[in-house]
């Protein structure tokens, strides 16, 4: 071989390695990865005494910071700290003045036009394998009961080792595009025996419980590097001083947690409170269990309309204005923002104003005493404000449960107990 035609055939060995390695290696700019997310919801978990279990937790794992249930106590926001409001809050993306799940009550529905991402991902996704599988049976079989229908599985188990089998098969079998899980016993421990030993090992499982679901996420990722995963954790509500109930608008009871694989943007890391109303130690400069929908949406590839008015400011990518809220009093709208950009803000569909987003206020002229909804939108995020309205629970058949009460997986507790708020 003469050296000329050596290093032509050098060359085209080159060449054909070069166009070998952009046809098994696309360039992640160019071709997406396929978003997958699973959504672990653990029951009634108080951060602090999950923290205090240790340094080795699972939860380290991951990115994390506190969160707020519950509302905002005062404003049309605030919503007791019980499970019915609280998941159905987490899945929406809106809190129950607009989502009506006002209670615990089996009877109450999901509004439907502020549907959970059951409904978002089907509408989005026609393929999308969805799957819902709880210990707590009425997110499944009530509050959410319309909106799994079109989901791939719908599951209600007797246990949290059950939970974590079944969604170990969906892990292992399925597209699993989009998958929430609710885990049931550290709530149940709560109510069962308080703050202690039992509740402290019932976490102690649940974490572990999350290390298995984590190292199958983690195994699944590595052999398929085409998919995107997103995994979030959180709870629906935290605990009353003994830790044996809740419901209240305790800073306890309030204080929630959401965790993450990915690294989550300002409104998790960095706290930012509203001046007038930081609420208990500023735990409303947190971020909410209203941003957990919006955070799944955006990593799903779904955009945020505003005629979706969702209260939650999604956790990854641009956070938009933070903390949007309004003060009926003054008629004003309020938000924290530092950014140089236009917030463009719509009244009920109708766009009333554009302002500059560090000015961080806007007053209605025409005043705030009627039910109405506002969306503030900056770099392409909306997030949105509910004024004076009243929940209009959505409620099926005649009998009413007593209130904030059920009869469910928990039989523990009779539906008499005072300590019956899940
Ligand atoms: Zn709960």
């Amino acid at each position: 071989m003469s050296k000329l035609k050596g290093v032509s055939v050098l060359a085209a060995l080159a060449a054909l390695a070069v166009i070998a390695i952009f046809q098994f290696k696309p360039d992640s700019t160019v071709q997406a990865r396929s978003p997958k997310t699973l959504l672990i919801g653990m029951d009634g978990v108080q951060l602090q005494r999950y923290e205090q279990l240790g340094s080795n937790l699972n939860l380290q794992r991951l990115h994390y910071n506190k969160a707020y249930a519950g509302g905002v106590t005062g404003s049309s926001s605030r919503q007791s700290t019980i499970s019915g409001p609280g998941w159905t809050t987490l899945l929406s993306g809106v809190w129950a003045n607009k989502h009506d799940v006002i209670s615990n009550q089996t009877n109450l529905r999901v509004n439907p036009e502020f549907p959970s991402l059951f409904r978002r991902v089907r509408d989005a996704s026609p393929s999308a394998y969805i799957a819902s599988i709880v210990h707590w049976a009425p997110i499944n079989t009530a509050f959410l009961l319309e909106d799994v229908k079109s989901n791939d599985l719908v599951e209600t188990q007797a246990s949290d080792a059950r939970v974590i089998a079944r969604t170990l098969e969906v892990l292992s079998q399925t597209r699993a595009d989009f998958t929430f899980i609710q885990l049931d016993e550290p709530d149940q421990a709560g109510h069962d025996a308080c703050f202690g030993a039992g509740y402290n090992n019932a976490l102690r499982v649940a974490d572990n419980q999350l290390g298995q679901l984590l190292d199958a996420v983690e195994a699944r990722a590595r052999e398929n590097p085409d998919e995107d995963w997103l995994v979030l954790v959180t709870t629906d509500h935290g605990r009353d001083t003994q830790g044996c109930g809740h419901g209240g608008d305790s800073e306890q009871e309030k204080t929630a947690f959401i965790a993450s694989n990915k690294p989550l943007n300002a409104e998790l890391t960095s706290p930012s409170p509203p001046a007038e109303n930081p609420g208990p130690n500023d735990l409303y400069g947190f971020t909410n269990q209203a941003a957990v929908a919006p955070t799944v949406l955006r990593h799903m590839g779904i955009t945020l309309p505003t005629s979706w008015r969702l209260d939650g400011t999604p956790l990854l990518g641009e956070t938009g204005v933070r903390k949007a809220r309004a003060d009926q009093a003054t008629a004003r709208l309020l938000w924290n923002s530092q950014e140089s950009g236009e917030v463009v803000i719509e009244k009920n569909g109708q766009r009333v104003a554009q302002v500059k987003a560090d000015v961080q206020q806007w007053v209605d002229p025409q005043g705030m005493n009627d039910k109405a909804d506002y969306t503030l939108t900056l770099n392409g995020t909306p997030a949105a404000v509910r004024i004076a309205g009243q929940a209009r629970p959505h409620l099926v058949g005649a009998g009413l449960p007593r209130d904030g009460c059920i009869s469910s997986t928990h039989q523990a507790a009779p539906d008499s107990s005072p300590a019956c708020q899940w």
